[in-house]
């Protein structure tokens, strides 16, 4: 398949709803900015965003925030709509019957593809419709609180083939149209009939750009000066499902439970602003400051400070320094879709003393990533064990470790996520779907 014949469309906004590709065309979509706002902060960010991630205690419903979604969302199907039919013109010289695919990107999007697929029938336009949601999947007791759950399942039931990063995430999305639709499902298989059609459903974990992150490590200066001392790495977007404050509390565990840490370990945390519109986030950096500001002043001393604390985006040459010098990654998220932070930290670790990966079995990552330490950020007296294990690990147990998941993330990365899209996007060959 041709990668010009997949349709991408970037909001005007800055956005990140796309993948970033080379493609034949980038369209704008322009909003107002009142329903924007409510779409994206209201909608995308307060709603969707807590509920995805098994928080729904942190979302806030909103009939007016979903009416300005569908607004969006319709916007969006109907651009879509104009650029396909430019592209099959621009291609109907290239004799190639292949039907494009559009793919819809991520939880800002999830009810476009019935009214693309709606408007291409009316008008005899060809195309495949795919959708990849880069957030995790909640399981049917979670998803049902949202009041508009069935539109939001008809909406992506509209694509050929829906992806989501692992299993537990496409299992979770067929018991909800079992249950609230009443589909027909195929569990073993992953298919979902609806409206006389049959949808694939997918695990497509997403991979990182693995060379050009070891590039990036091979090139980059030292940042960090002194040999003597290990650097815990932790980087994240200041977000509350990242589970930076569970985090900060098992360190200074770890320091209380293992003095003989203080003075040789510190803690570097980056912190990217994020969504700072939203008053969550903005009561979060006050709570994470608070909470480093305690930590520091109970354990530093004249020569030593225990947390560094970067609140700030860090460009990714930097960040490859910071992973590669780094003794131990922590990648402790409550809930996380993926997390490519634990991939790009094993990409860069090519010095030959290799650091330590610990991740919580919350993230898709940790579903994968299986010669990483695991800990559940919850239980912080286990973190804090977890970090201190990571922190003494012999050698050999490091490189073994190490080597193991490099191989898999070299495997494993983006391109060839982008072919397992493009073979999951191969003709439906199931027409009769059973119920398991
Ligand atoms: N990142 C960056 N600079 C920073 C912090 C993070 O460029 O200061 C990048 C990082 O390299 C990674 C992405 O942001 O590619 C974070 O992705 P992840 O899946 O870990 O978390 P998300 O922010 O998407 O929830």
């Amino acid at each position: 398949m041709p990668l010009e014949h997949i349709l991408k469309f970037l909001l005007s906004l800055s956005l990140s709803l796309s993948l970033t590709l080379h493609l034949p065309q980038v369209v704008s979509v322009n909003i107002d900015a009142s329903i924007f706002d409510s779409y994206y902060n209201g909608c995308c960010n307060k709603i969707f965003w807590p509920l995805f991630h098994s928080m729904p205690g942190r979302a806030t419903f909103g009939a007016d925030h979903w009416h300005n979604y569908v607004t969006v969302n319709k916007h969006f199907a109907a651009r879509t709509i104009e650029a396909l039919e430019k592209c099959l013109e621009q291609n109907k010289a290239l004799d190639n019957n292949t039907p494009p695919i559009v793919w819809i990107h991520d939880y800002h999007l999830m009810l476009a593809a019935n009214w693309i697929r709606e408007k291409a029938e009316e008008k005899q336009l060809p195309c495949r419709l795919a959708f990849f949601l880069h957030i995790p999947f909640p399981p049917w007791d979670i998803f049902r609180l949202f009041p508009w759950a069935d539109e939001i399942l008809q909406g992506m039931l509209g694509c050929d083939m829906v992806g989501f990063h692992i299993q537990d995430y496409c299992l979770n999305f067929v018991d909800c149209c079992q249950r609230n639709l009443g589909c027909r499902v195929d569990r073993n298989n992953l298919l979902v009939e609806h409206g006389g059609r049959t949808v694939r459903i997918r695990p497509l974990p997403i991979g990182i750009p693995y060379e050009r992150f070891v590039t990036l490590a091979k090139n980059a200066g030292k940042l960090l000066r002194s040999d003597k001392q290990k650097v815990i790495l932790g980087v994240d977007r200041l977000d509350y499902t990242k589970g930076l404050v569970h985090r900060l509390m098992a360190f200074e565990k770890l320091l209380e439970k293992y003095p003989q840490h203080k003075e040789k370990v510190s803690l570097l945390q980056i912190s990217v602003p994020s969504r700072t519109d939203v008053k969550e986030y903005r009561e979060l950096k006050e709570e994470v400051d608070q909470l480093i500001g305690r930590i520091n002043g109970r354990f530093t001393t004249a020569n030593w400070a225990p947390i560094r604390y970067i609140y700030d985006y860090v460009a990714q040459d930097d960040l490859a320094a910071l992973y590669r010098d780094a003794a131990v990654c922590l990648v402790t998220p409550l809930r996380d879709g993926m997390n490519l932070v634990a991939k790009e930290f094993v990409a860069c670790q090519i010095n030959e003393s290799p650091g330590v990966l610990v991740i919580s079995p919350f993230a898709g990552a940790g579903e994968m990533m299986h010669e990483a330490l695991l800990c559940n950020p919850y239980e912080v007296h286990a973190a804090a064990e977890v970090i201190h294990r990571a922190l003494t690990m012999p050698e050999d147990e490091r490189v073994l470790r190490m080597s193991r998941l490099r191989r898999r993330e070299s495997e494993c990365d983006v391109s060839n996520w982008m072919r397992s899209f493009l073979k999951a996007m191969g003709t439906l060959d199931v027409d009769d779907v059973g119920t398991t």
